[in-house]
């Protein structure tokens, strides 16, 4: 991350924007002011969450597909 460009999330609906200030108004909720600063700690543990999610939503179709060779 290059410095002065931070990443900012929105509170409300959780939109990412990036730079050295968060934007007045949400453009996906609309919502002013909202945007928090993510900090790094906090990114790795999103990243990681997503992680987690993608390879549960891989598991998940890996087991349909093995039903499907049953029949
Ligand atoms: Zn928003």
């Amino acid at each position: 991350m290059k410095p002065g460009n931070l990443m900012w999330e929105c509170d409300s609906c959780g939109k990412i924007e990036y730079g050295g200030n968060p934007p007045e108004e949400c453009e996906e909720c609309w919502k002013m002011n909202s945007f928090v600063q993510v900090d790094e700690d906090e990114l790795d543990i999103k990243r990681e969450a997503n992680i987690v999610e993608k390879i549960k939503i891989d598991f998940d179709k890996e087991d349909e597909d093995a039903d499907e060779e049953e029949d």
